[in-house]
């Protein structure tokens, strides 16, 4: 018996054998001895794909046949060009791509929670699963030596398949697509957390800097939740993107900015700031365009910023947040509230990629002037 891949590859050691009457374990011998094609970044812009063994999941694993996979701001930041990260963000050579979303094609001894044909989001970290931030479903703060991220230190989603824990799972809503659940593994996962930081309601004018996939991702969830929304960035494509996405007004970054935020503000200025650029200018500007008492977010990572602390934080009695993707509950809450108020992060997504056009997908994607990119394994 042959059984036919989606890519015409072919399995060549399957036997046939109907014997086993267990249904997890026949799930799990049929996929033996298969192989899959993974993408790994080694750097300098190469973007390579290579053919893998198929894995089998171990205790508390999940085989995830992938349906999307997203490009994040990170990946081009830590590994496509240069492999810069450390810690948490240091790319050991795996396969590449920290968003990821798909449907399980077996289940490992152990797992009961889940099953073949459940949809699901990878909550992209795996944690110690025993330390304080672990317990708080924090992976991501993880200091444990076992800590490891799909994407970064173990394989991750831009394959056709992806070795998952099942405990880093959570069931996609019926009503969301697979990019939508794509979206949230990292990039809306981390707006949703920063919006809870700084506590957006409807009451605010919230400034939303650098509206790459992220900002994208705060003007939509801000707006959905009744905010006005400034958008601010310096290229003209972002900013319709960003109208598109909620925005009440947006207006190009430089000199005049933080007048022009002012003058939409009656003169105050903004109750939230969001930095989601990264650069010293954006949160710099998203200080200085604060209303008194107002609060402030980053989001946008790498860089350095310096400023005055006595008029920009300190007199205006401002709050000021860091804030790093989210917990597994967080992410959990979100799919929920996307589900039931109707919101499609795959809105913000302006170019899909197959798995063998990736290395397409991230020149395009590192141009700057999309919205968010995905890899879609559908088609192939
Ligand atoms: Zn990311
Ligand atoms: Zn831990």
């Amino acid at each position: 018996m042959i059984k036919e891949l989606p890519w015409g590859a072919q399995d060549r050691t399957l036997t046939g054998d109907d014997s086993i009457a267990h249904d997890r374990e026949k799930d799990v011998e049929a996929l033996e001895g298969i192989f899959m094609r993974g993408v790994i970044l080694p750097g300098r812009e190469r973007v390579e794909m290579k053919e893998f063994d198929l894995p089998e999941p171990g205790h508390g694993q999940v085989l995830v046949k992938m349906k999307a996979s997203g490009l994040c701001g990170s990946d081009l930041r830590a590994i496509y060009h240069e492999h810069t990260g450390s810690g948490a963000e240091r790319y050991q050579n795996v396969i590449a791509g920290h968003e990821p979303s798909g449907q399980i094609e077996a289940v490992g001894p152990g797992v009961d929670r889940l099953g073949p044909g459940d949809r699901v989001v990878v909550y992209h970290i795996v944690g110690c699963g025993r330390c304080e931030e672990c317990a708080q479903g924090f992976m991501i703060g993880c200091s444990s030596r076992e800590r490891a991220a799909y994407g970064w230190q173990r394989d991750g989603g831009h394959a056709d398949y992806l070795l998952a824990e099942a405990r880093t799972l959570l069931p996609l809503p019926d009503g969301l697509t697979y990019t939508d659940g794509a979206l949230v593994a990292c990039g809306l996962g981390t707006v949703y957390q920063g919006i809870l930081r700084v506590g957006v309601s409807g009451r605010d004018t919230v400034l939303v800097v650098g509206l790459g996939p992220v900002g994208l991702g705060a003007v939509m969830l801000a707006a959905a939740g009744g905010a006005e929304v400034i958008g601010v960035d310096l290229i003209p494509e972002r900013l319709e993107l960003a109208r598109d996405a909620g925005a009440t007004h947006v207006l190009m970054g430089g000199e005049d900015a933080v007048e022009e935020i002012r003058d939409l503000t009656a003169g105050r200025g903004t109750e939230v700031g969001m930095d989601c650029s990264g650069s010293a200018a954006g949160r710099k500007l998203c200080l200085e365009a604060a209303r008194e008492w107002g609060r402030v977010v980053y989001l946008g990572e790498g860089g350095s910023v310096t400023f005055e602390p006595s008029p920009l934080l300190l007199h205006k009695q401002l709050t000021l947040h860091g804030s790093w993707v989210c917990g597994i509950h967080e992410m959990g809450n979100l799919l929920e509230h996307l589900d039931r108020k109707g919101l499609h992060p795959e809105t913000t997504v302006t170019h899909t990629f197959s798995l063998s056009d990736t290395r397409v997908a991230y020149e395009i994607f590192d141009a700057g002037k999309t919205g968010k990119v995905v890899i879609l394994l559908e088609d192939t």
